[in-house]
């Protein structure tokens, strides 16, 4: 007889190295982790929130404390309605749907639009995340390139059940999707008839540029008619980065059959998100708590984005190129040496006592090994230092065996 063994054991077999590798991290005293994404705790507006929550229990107890409507407390709906909406771009609440956290959307996406072993077609470097939500539908990948001169939209597009795309400050790559690509992108979903799924949980972190218009918005344009937006995007946003990510509150944003579709997925997951974090979330948007939150989380990050890239220029010059980000939580280096091995790398950075995150993780092949992910949020800037001077004495030690 066979052991029993839960059919996701085949990919942790698959991964085991790398995930062997994170699970330790968690356990190396002075280890300066670098491969994270969290945001920073001190930046959680704590006596505010506890005040909210009091008053979400104290006086909307039925919101808070029962079971919400399946796609969400209808006053956060059109709150989130009015905020993203533009005279081009209408949306009423059946264009919103609330979700638990934004992870929750792209899970809800995989049951909704994929069919098994479907065809998705993914900027790449991809969110591990949406690699993970998308797995049990074992689908295929086409990777596109957003930045690169011969990036073709409708090509990358055609054939595929979505296209999934996270133009503001991507994880993992921290960088833009620019302005052209993104009205190709639109045209090419229109053309091709495609759902693209732009997932947007950085769109707040904006530190040093003006914020380019969603997927959307610059959709939201060929739209005609003065019907609620019916267009092929399906954005995604979140609490988590702008505010916190323990509330666990996210919203989608599409055409009203879209949610509709989403809405039964999520009655079969979670049945809803919840009531207290809603009410939470609605106070926090409409009281001016997100609004007070982001100045400091945006001072705090572009000051550690400042002293990781100054540490990377003194020691990572030889080895590494990257581009400074505008906003986001990350810094993406790229190997000089297109035979650089970042799986290998990891095991001497861990010995040196820095953690990064390697390139085979994103990829949805699982072959890049020519870059590192590393994060600047959650280390103060000392230590930001630190992690990267250990990189540079672990790339010099790797390059010399
Ligand atoms: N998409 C991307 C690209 C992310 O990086 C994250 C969080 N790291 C999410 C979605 C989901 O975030 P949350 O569920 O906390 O809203």
């Amino acid at each position: 007889m066979t052991a029993r063994r839960p059919a996701f054991a085949r990919w942790l077999d698959d991964k085991n190295e790398i995930t062997r590798m994170f699970l330790a991290a968690g356990s190396i005293p002075n280890l300066v982790n670098l491969a994270g994404g969290l945001p920073e705790p001190s930046t959680y507006p704590v006596e505010e929130l506890a005040e909210l929550a009091r008053r979400a229990v104290a006086e909307h107890p039925g919101d808070a404390l029962s079971y919400p409507p399946i796609d969400g407390l209808p006053a956060l709906r059109d709150a989130l309605a009015a905020k993203y909406a533009t005279p081009a771009l209408r949306l009423t609440r059946d264009n919103v749907l609330i979700t638990s956290g934004g992870m929750q959307g792209l899970d809800l996406a995989g049951k909704a639009l994929l069919d098994p072993g479907a065809l998705i077609a993914a900027q790449s470097p991809a969110y591990l995340g949406a690699l993970d939500a998308w797995r049990p539908r074992a689908p295929s990948y086409r990777p596109f390139f957003p930045d690169r001169n011969d990036f073709d939209p409708d090509a990358a597009l055609a054939g595929a059940q979505f296209g999934y795309a996270v133009p503001n400050f991507s994880n993992p790559t921290g960088k833009l999707v620019g302005r052209d690509a993104r009205a190709a992108m639109v045209c090419a979903a229109r053309a091709t008839g495609t759902w693209l799924v732009e997932d947007d949980p950085y769109g707040a972190l904006y530190f040093d540029a003006a914020p380019l218009p969603s997927l959307q918005e610059l959709d939201a344009a060929h739209e005609t008619g003065d019907g609620p937006y019916d267009g092929p995007v399906v954005y995604m946003g979140s609490l988590s980065k702008q505010l916190v990510p323990g509330l666990r509150v996210g919203w989608v944003i599409a055409a009203p059959e879209m949610i509709a579709a989403l809405t039964v997925a999520k009655q079969g997951s979670d049945m809803c998100t919840s009531g207290l974090s809603q009410r939470i979330a609605l106070d926090a948007l409409e009281g001016g708590a997100v609004a007070r939150a982001l100045p400091g989380i945006l001072s705090l990050y572009r000051a550690r984005r400042d002293a990781l890239c100054a540490a990377m220029d003194a020691h990572l010059r030889p080895w590494w190129d990257w581009e400074v980000p505008v906003g986001g939580m990350f810094v993406w280096a790229v190997a000089r040496d297109p035979a650089m091995n970042t799986d290998a790398l990891l095991d001497v950075c861990m010995a040196e006592g820095v953690c990064v995150s390697p390139s085979s993780v994103f990829d949805p092949a699982g072959e890049d090994r020519r870059a590192l992910r590393l994060n600047f949020t959650l280390n103060p800037e000392d230590k930001l230092a630190e992690g990267v001077r250990r990189l540079a004495v672990a790339t010099e030690k790797f390059v010399a065996r």
